[in-house]
């Protein structure tokens, strides 16, 4: 892959521009934004991914894939980004499935494939507990069998959405002997057996998206297990790889940075802008400068990949600055926020420095802060790159 576009990828540009365009309404982004109408506008946004063919970028073609090569899913996600329009919700659609295609039987294809790609199926992930985060190997949660059963007790911590998922899948204990890798399975359970039970946790954000879930004797049978008993750490190493696309988030980054000298730019009652000041200037180009820097670095990865190579150690380093970035942005946008906080509704730019603007800049200077813990935390990646790099 080049770092430049071919004529037929330019082509494919704009056809992905026009459907954006058409398909992301301010009705559903307006849906998006309320706790009580989300879901179902998820759900109608990813089925509309899902009639244009476009849902499952990452799949393979014979299970409902594009086909596309990397690059035409680097121009996807870019002009998803550029038009502000929503990514699908992972669990499914990005993390389960590759493992049910990858190392599940024909059965455990044919059940829930389709209801992935079509979105009939919330998803969320149990991987987490209390005391197994980055050391994830000492995760508890017990899975005895009982005959066609396995009979399941534990806890899993941070778990997102639990509370409008139909399905999870866990990481479960089937064995304390030998290395603790060895002894894990890979479980798919319906969040509707009795013994589950949700417990919410408010986030700083103060929205609801992270849960406990607990299980008391939770019955699941042997067939939800996918591939081998004692093997689920292959198959769980295997989907955090999956987890790798899109890690650094440039396309996300480049909007917001946009976004940020709209405003930044903006003369409010006759006063000077944000932009104006040199202090401001200088932190706002460091960003850009890094911002430019990661994005050529992520097109090297990707032409890595399409000459068949593996990203390696590189996937590692997107994670670090890609979160260093979105966090700098969301700092930039609470000085922004600070700097026009006087701005009334009748004022001139209300609109785009307004409460709203302050409110939204807030929660996701909030719940930003997560983004260098989740997907592996930033001190976590440093190991692994200097274990592959350095050699430590
Ligand atoms: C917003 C959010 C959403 C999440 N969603 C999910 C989900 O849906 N499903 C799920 O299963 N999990 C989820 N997680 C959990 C996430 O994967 C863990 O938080 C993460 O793996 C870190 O584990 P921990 O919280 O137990 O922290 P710990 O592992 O206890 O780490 C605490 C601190 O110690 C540092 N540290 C740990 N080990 C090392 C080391 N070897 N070297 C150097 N520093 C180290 C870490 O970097 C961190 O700063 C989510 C987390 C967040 C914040």
């Amino acid at each position: 892959m080049h770092t430049q576009f071919t004529a037929e990828e330019l082509a494919f540009r704009e056809e992905v521009r026009a459907f954006y365009k058409e398909a992301h309404t301010p009705e559903l982004v307006e849906r998006f934004s309320n706790p009580a109408t989300m879901k179902d506008a998820i759900i109608e946004w990813q089925r509309k991914l899902y009639d244009q063919g476009w849902v499952a970028p990452n799949w393979p073609k014979e299970y409902g894939g594009t086909g596309w090569t990397d690059t035409q899913r680097f121009i996807f996600d870019s002009e998803r980004s550029a038009a502000g329009a929503r990514g699908v919700i992972p669990f499914g659609l990005s993390m389960v499935a590759p493992v049910i295609y990858t190392f599940g039987n024909e059965e455990q294809k044919a059940r829930f494939l389709p209801r992935i790609l079509k979105s009939e199926d919330w998803w969320c992930q149990g991987y987490s507990e209390p005391g197994a985060g980055s050391d994830l190997a000492a995760l508890k949660t017990r899975a005895v069998r009982d005959g066609d059963d396995y009979i399941v007790n534990g806890a899993k911590i941070w778990t997102t959405y639990a509370q409008y998922a139909d399905w999870i899948f866990c990481l479960v204990r089937t064995s304390t002997e030998g290395k603790r890798q060895e002894g894990i399975s890979f479980l798919l359970i319906d969040m509707t057996t009795p013994g589950i039970k949700v417990n919410p946790i408010h986030s700083i954000d103060n929205h609801h998206s992270l849960n406990e879930v607990e299980f008391n004797d939770v019955r699941v049978p042997v067939a939800n297990r996918i591939g081998e008993e004692n093997k689920g750490w292959t198959y769980a190493k295997a989907l955090l790889a999956h987890e790798r696309t899109g890690i650094a988030g440039v396309a996300d980054s480049k909007r917001n940075l946009a976004n940020l000298k709209k405003r930044a730019a903006a003369e409010v009652n006759g006063g000077r802008s944000l932009l104006s000041d040199p202090l401001f200037q200088k932190r706002l180009s460091d960003v850009e400068i890094e911002l430019m820097a990661l994005e050529f670095t992520e097109l090297r990865v990707l032409a890595t990949v399409a000459s068949g190579g593996a990203p390696g150690a590189e996937s590692s380093m997107l994670k670090i600055k890609g979160t260093e970035i979105q966090q700098a942005l969301q700092e930039l946008n609470m000085d922004l926020a600070a700097y026009y906080q006087g701005v009334l509704p009748t004022d001139l730019n209300a609109e785009q420095l307004g409460h709203e603007f302050g409110s939204d800049a807030r929660q996701s200077f909030m719940y930003g802060r997560a983004a260098t813990i989740y997907g592996g935390s930033n001190e976590v990646q440093k190991n692994i790159i200097a274990k592959a790099v350095l050699g430590l």
